[in-house]
């Protein structure tokens, strides 16, 4: 029976990497606002969130899912550590977009207790402080939904260069529409709909995470080269390498 429901998983997984690949080459010339209508109203309808860190660009798909489904979930992860210029940005956003359904997580507080209980975790495993307070808590939300939008694009750092706009990571599938824009693609878009900046993008900040573990960048550096900029780390692990890269 076991060797039956293991086979039935493997096909599963299969149909459904199959399902990401022809979704990418159908998207791979669509607008992001099509890519998005698409994804929201028909491939994933009702099954869908987007996770956005009201970063330096999230206003642009904010915007965009705001026209197509102000009310779809946006999942926050507020790991106690953000600028407070993001947290105003965040109200700002959502007032400005008239978002329905901003969903705020974070790490348990028995587990964060145990496993930080001197809030020293980021600088000592900054993995685990990673896991503790944006992968566990976004898995335990994703167990209700089969999709989620991302804001990853491409340009960001070598290690997204081959970002696929759809993925599918073992459980759920991953959509990322702004996959093929540049950074002029996405400072057009703010000019044309009059969005706000992060307020810390003027102050040398392209990609903006926690402020413990963020520093601002020299021009023509990566956008995401001072995200943990003292260590090897690159991304928080809230995505796999399933796509040549590494996880987020
Ligand atoms: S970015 Fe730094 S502070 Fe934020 S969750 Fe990860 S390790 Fe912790």
């Amino acid at each position: 029976m076991t060797v039956l429901i293991d086979i039935v998983k493997d096909q599963a997984r299969s149909e459904n990497g199959q399902r990401a690949a022809a979704l990418s080459a159908k998207y791979e010339t669509m607008t992001p606002q099509d890519i998005l209508r698409d994804a929201i109203r028909n491939e994933f309808f009702g099954d869908i969130t987007l996770s956005s860190s009201f970063g330096a660009d999230s206003a642009v798909l904010l915007h965009m899912v705001s026209e197509i489904d102000p009310n779809l979930p946006v999942l926050f992860l507020d790991t106690d550590r953000h600028f407070f210029q993001t947290l105003q940005y965040r109200d700002e956003l959502k007032a400005k977009l008239g978002l329905q359904n901003l969903v705020v997580l974070k790490a348990d507080e028995t587990e964060a207790a145990t496993e930080d209980a001197k809030g020293t975790l980021w600088r000592t495993h900054p993995d685990a402080c990673c896991d503790l307070r944006k992968v566990r808590p976004l898995n335990r939300v994703m167990e209700r939904y089969g999709a989620w939008i991302s804001g990853r694009k491409r340009h960001q750092s070598s290690t997204r260069a081959n970002l696929p706009i759809v993925e599918w990571d073992g459980k759920h599938f991953k959509v990322n529409p702004l996959a093929k824009w540049t950074q002029a693609d996405l400072d057009a878009y703010f000019a044309q709909h009059d969005l706000p900046p992060h307020p810390l993008v003027e102050q040398g900040f392209p990609s903006i995470g926690c402020f413990t573990c963020t520093k601002p960048v020299e021009q023509g550096q990566d956008a995401r080269s001072g995200r943990w900029a003292d260590s090897e780390k690159v991304e928080c692990g809230i995505h796999n390498p399933i796509y040549g890269g590494e996880g987020i």
